[in-house]
């Protein structure tokens, strides 16, 4: 889906300086088809956001999915979509195919374009990991916490949410998907 922002009736967003060029075509995730994006709708995303100085986390404040990221449906005819993921395409244009718009900040809610950066799923788990969320929890001076490889198979048997296990293991919701889908070995002993 493409939108298209027109400057000459700045938006709220636009008038604090969240999008400054004359014209800008946004897609919204896997949604077909194209629709302008009014500026209309940009101002209603960022009236959800508490907008407030680039360097603070900006919380969304409408609904959340069950990891905590926002959940925004820009009309009712379209696909909901991650707000995150929405305020990133907003200042910067589409997301490329296949990448994840990540946090620098490690909260979900946070609408800030600042703390907000293309990565892959790899680079998400590596943040993750690198900020030590696993040893926390897991009791070990190591942020490097390696997963056993019991603990690998008990978390693809679990049968709870990604969410309510990370929260046990000590590691991001992204890396018990990756881990279910196969997809991740590499802190595995
Ligand atoms: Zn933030």
């Amino acid at each position: 889906m493409t939108y298209t922002a027109n400057s000459k009736n700045p938006t709220k967003s636009e008038k604090r300086g969240i999008s400054s060029s004359a014209e800008r075509s946004v897609h919204i995730g896997e949604a077909t088809g194209a629709a302008p994006v009014s500026p209309t709708i940009i101002a209603k995303f960022w009236s959800r956001v508490e907008v407030r100085t680039s360097r603070v986390c900006w919380l969304w404040r409408g609904m959340k999915n069950q990891s905590g990221y926002g959940r925004f449906r820009p009309t009712w005819n379209d696909p909901e979509v991650k707000a995150h993921r929405f305020a990133w395409q907003i200042v910067n244009g589409p997301v490329p195919d296949g990448k994840l718009i990540i946090h620098s900040c490690d909260t979900p809610a946070c609408c800030n374009p600042k703390h907000l950066r293309v990565g892959s799923y790899q680079d998400n788990s590596d943040d993750c990991v690198t900020r030590g969320r696993q040893s926390r929890l897991l009791g070990t001076a190591n942020p490097r916490t390696k997963l056993t490889d019991d603990q690998v198979a008990a978390i693809r048997r679990d049968p709870r949410p990604g969410v309510q296990v990370a929260r046990d293991y000590g590691v991001c919701d992204s890396l018990i998907s990756m881990i279910r889908k196969g997809q991740r070995r590499r802190f595995t002993p």
